[in-house]
């Protein structure tokens, strides 16, 4: 009986995935030391495990989503939380959103400093708010009212990403990894899931580009550019020279080739990231997910950090294209 009661559970036991991004602008092979690269290794598997152990108790996409990315957040080596790259001004404003497919809600926050997880606020707005995207002041004073310690410049002070941007504060540019110079370590961080009910959720985070100002947001908080799920389709999660995934409204692109055209989950991602966002003069990648723990990791830059896990046993993380 015991048995019978166990192989039923297992058989309608659907195949569950996570998989994470620390950004589609690595170091260049040459400048990647052997150090580093452990480094950032060890990283992205401390966050695909714990992202991957809440699915594994039957957990929930959104859980698993907002743990891995939290993980991300709290390593300087990423740009997100206490990575976050130096603004014109000399202070780090972040950006996140997170979605849940199975309900098409979703948080925002955009321009927000000093929070330690913004992943963790976009969530809230999503929950304990009526809205979806809250900004810059406002969302501060939404932070502070739900009980947020603001951390001091301190946290997220990080000795490369200051001497980075001492390098360009004069200037006019802004640094973004995939374009200007590919010398930084820099990346927007994500999280795409599947869980055992076959609900999928996507987060994304970031400090957004170096040296930026004018309260310049990137694609990352913004539903259906950065980060989107929907159940019916996919979950995608992208990283990437922002201005141009706004402009090609790149996740909610690729949810869209699935639903309307019917393509794959692994044919819209490539169509968008080897086609569409190149055509418009955009380089970066995406994680994505659907609701049969499907993934795709499409990237047209030199590396994306990425990692990902399956209920059937499969497991990687890398960094370069092979
Ligand atoms: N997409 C992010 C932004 O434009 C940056 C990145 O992915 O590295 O803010």
């Amino acid at each position: 009986m015991q048995f019978v009661i166990f192989a039923s559970q297992f058989l309608i036991m659907k195949k569950f995935s996570l998989a994470i991004h620390g950004g589609a602008g690595t170091l260049v092979k040459g400048l990647m030391t052997a150090e580093l690269e452990t480094n950032y290794k060890a990283a992205l598997d401390t966050a695909l495990e714990k992202g991957y152990a809440i699915l594994e108790k039957r957990g929930s996409a959104l859980d698993a989503v907002e743990a891995a990315v939290n993980s991300l957040e709290d390593t300087p080596l990423f740009n997100a939380g206490r990575g976050s790259v130096f603004t014109a001004e000399g202070t780090h404003e972040m950006d996140a959103a997170i979605m849940d497919g199975k309900n098409l809600k979703a948080g925002a926050v955009s321009l927000v400093t000093g929070i330690k997880n913004p992943i963790t606020l976009a969530r809230d707005v999503m929950e304990k708010s009526y809205h979806v995207f809250l900004a810059g002041e406002g969302a501060m004073q939404f932070a502070k009212s739900n009980g947020y310690t603001i951390e001091d410049a301190a946290y997220f002070y990080d000795e490369v990403r200051y001497q980075q941007w001492q390098g360009i504060k004069d200037s006019t540019s802004f640094q973004l990894d995939h374009s200007v110079k590919k010398d930084g370590k820099f990346g927007t961080v994500g999280a795409v899931a599947c869980d055992q009910e076959g609900n999928i959720a996507a987060a994304t985070s970031t400090g957004g580009m170096t040296n930026k100002k004018w309260g310049r947001v990137g694609d990352s908080p913004i539903i259906g550019a950065g980060n989107y799920a929907n159940n019916k389709t996919c979950a995608v999660s992208c990283t990437g020279s922002g201005e141009f995934f706004i402009r090609g409204v790149v996740a909610y692109d690729v949810s869209c080739l699935m639903e309307y055209k019917g393509l794959s989950l692994q044919e819209a991602a490539s169509e968008v990231i080897y086609n569409r966002i190149l055509e418009i003069g955009g380089d970066g990648g995406l994680i994505a997910v659907d609701a049969k723990g499907n993934i795709a990791m499409p990237f047209n830059t030199e590396g994306m950090y990425r990692a990902f896990k399956t209920s059937v046993g499969k497991k990687e993380i890398s960094i370069y294209k092979d």
